[in-house]
């Protein structure tokens, strides 16, 4: 049996940054992940915007959570090298229901201390953005939003934890979990792990975790979202993150990627119960053609034949539960806070939706205090370093510091993946930081995410990854 003082299930942003925060303490941490990589569930697939606060409720954890988060961004990621842009966003509409919206939007934010918000007419809108459908009625300039790649930010809080001494193990599904002996017993396929406290960060599978050792209490009833992504040239289409406030309740966001691409989405529809059960996260036509008829009405410039991507997701919507005569039923009020349930020494974070990206730093800190002290580890690492250095991207250099780069590391040299420039080096690198497969070093690196998605580069890269193991 393996000994650790917390154990913390799953690798998504909560679990990597609970990992990182509670390297703070001088205390042993070990991540169970059940898929071979971090960053494979919602992490991955999600908005990637780092929200101002005005759209949470004032006074909610969310909203504190949020606005403390959105201020210490930029440290964040300059401490982890992780690329961030703040453009700003625009909440437009077209018509009363819309207006309605964005005045009560501004008036939230502005009681719960929002910075940099300004109501715009349609007119100033539609000259800040004039690719877009003209008839704006009126909208909400956020100047604090910004745009993160989250698997860039996943990625990079899972290197830090590590490197501060934090234990990752992959491909390890948590089976089971039970208390013996002061603390709790977990089962995997592999080696069984004795922890006094449990971090679970399982993601749209952290109420059936709960569940392994408590009574219902919440539950996740999944709705699903799709996305489509455009190539490069089409991000510089609009330079604010975009929210579209749909008179009949639909809805469009455009973000301009990190990386200069246009994502388009999400959607919110309905799952079939297969579907919510098995967590499948898989696009559908429907979705993906409402999300075209949407942006030929919001942004008709919007070439969608530069479309190279589609993905989808699953929003874990949180419910109470009541235990009746042995059934489970589910309360009509789904949870709108953010809510840790805390049983003796069992930590979960289940149903942590929009915007737990953005304060994925900020909640698993406080996760982190909560389950240090529960294990009475609370003396702090004096090695603790908060700064991971990233891979150096050839294609973020001037041709002059390339040149330098090439003579020190020849491998700078050799472009792999020409949609995305990603060189041998950087191919290299990812391999040494744990990559294994096309997709871990896609993640790292970048390669494959450009307009060919990986069908010149996959067979390299492949080869490389197999030399190099
Ligand atoms: C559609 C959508 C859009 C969003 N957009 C934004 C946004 O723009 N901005 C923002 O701030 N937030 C956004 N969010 C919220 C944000 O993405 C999530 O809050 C965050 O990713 C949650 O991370 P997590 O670690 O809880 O989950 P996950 O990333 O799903 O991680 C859970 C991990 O647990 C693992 N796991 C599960 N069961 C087990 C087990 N038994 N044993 C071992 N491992 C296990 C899984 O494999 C997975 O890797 C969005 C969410 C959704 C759904």
């Amino acid at each position: 049996m393996i000994r650790t003082d917390v154990l913390i299930i799953g690798a998504g942003l909560l679990g990597c940054f609970t990992a990182r925060n509670l390297t703070r303490y001088d205390i042993d941490i070990t991540v169970l992940e059940k898929e071979d990589d971090v960053c494979r569930g919602i992490s991955k697939a999600n908005t990637g915007i780092i929200y101002s606060g005005y759209d949470h409720k004032p006074g909610s954890e969310k909203h504190k959570l949020c606005v403390q988060a959105n201020e210490a961004f930029d440290r964040l990621c300059n401490e982890l090298e992780v690329p961030f842009r703040r453009p700003g966003s625009l909440m437009i509409s077209y018509g009363p229901k819309g207006d309605a919206v964005i005045a009560r939007k501004y008036r939230d934010g502005i009681e719960g201390g929002t910075q940099g918000l300004k109501l715009l007419s349609g007119n100033e809108a539609e000259e800040m953005e004039p690719a877009l459908a003209k008839g704006i009625t009126s909208a909400l300039y956020s100047a604090g939003t910004g745009t993160v790649d989250p698997w860039e930010l996943c990625i990079a809080a899972y290197e830090n934890a590590r490197d501060n001494g934090a234990k990752f193990v992959f491909g390890c599904r948590v089976t089971g979990l039970r208390r013996e002996n002061g603390g709790f017993i977990a089962e995997t396929q592999g080696e069984t792990y004795f922890a006094r406290a449990v971090v679970n960060a399982a993601g749209l599978s952290s109420d059936a975790v709960r569940e392994m050792t408590e009574k219902p209490l919440i539950r996740l009833f999944p709705t699903a979202a799709d996305y489509m992504v455009l190539d490069r040239p089409e991000g510089s289409i609009v330079d604010h993150v975009i929210f579209h406030e749909g008179e009949d309740g639909k809805g469009l966001t455009l973000v301009p990627t990190v990386d200069g691409n246009l994502l388009i989405g999400p959607t919110n529809r309905d799952v079939s119960e297969d579907e919510a059960e098995e967590r499948d996260m898989r696009t559908d036509r429907a979705g993906l053609d409402l999300l075209k008829e949407l942006c030929g009405e919001i942004v008709p410039e919007a070439d969608l034949s530069r479309q190279i991507r589609t993905f989808g997701s699953l929003r874990p919507n949180p419910y109470y539960v009541t235990l009746c005569a042995g059934d489970v039923i589910k309360r009509d009020k789904n949870i709108k806070d953010i809510r840790i349930t805390e049983d003796d020494g069992l930590f979960s974070l289940i149903g942590v939706k929009t915007p737990g990206l953005t304060f994925s730093n900020e909640l698993g800190n406080i996760v982190a205090d909560k389950a240090a002290s529960y294990a009475g580890r609370t003396e702090l690492n004096p090695d603790f370093d908060p700064h991971r250095k990233a891979i150096v991207r050839a294609r973020d250099l001037s041709e002059e510091e390339r040149a330098g780069l090439i003579c020190r590391d020849p491998a700078y040299g050799e472009v792999i993946c020409s949609c995305m420039d990603v060189t041998r080096s950087e191919v290299l690198q990812a391999i040494e930081r744990g990559a294994h497969d096309f997709e871990s070093a896609k993640r790292r690196t970048g390669a494959g995410f450009g307009r060919c998605q990986g069908s010149r580069c996959h067979r390299r890269i492949m080869d490389i990854i197999a030399k190099e193991e």
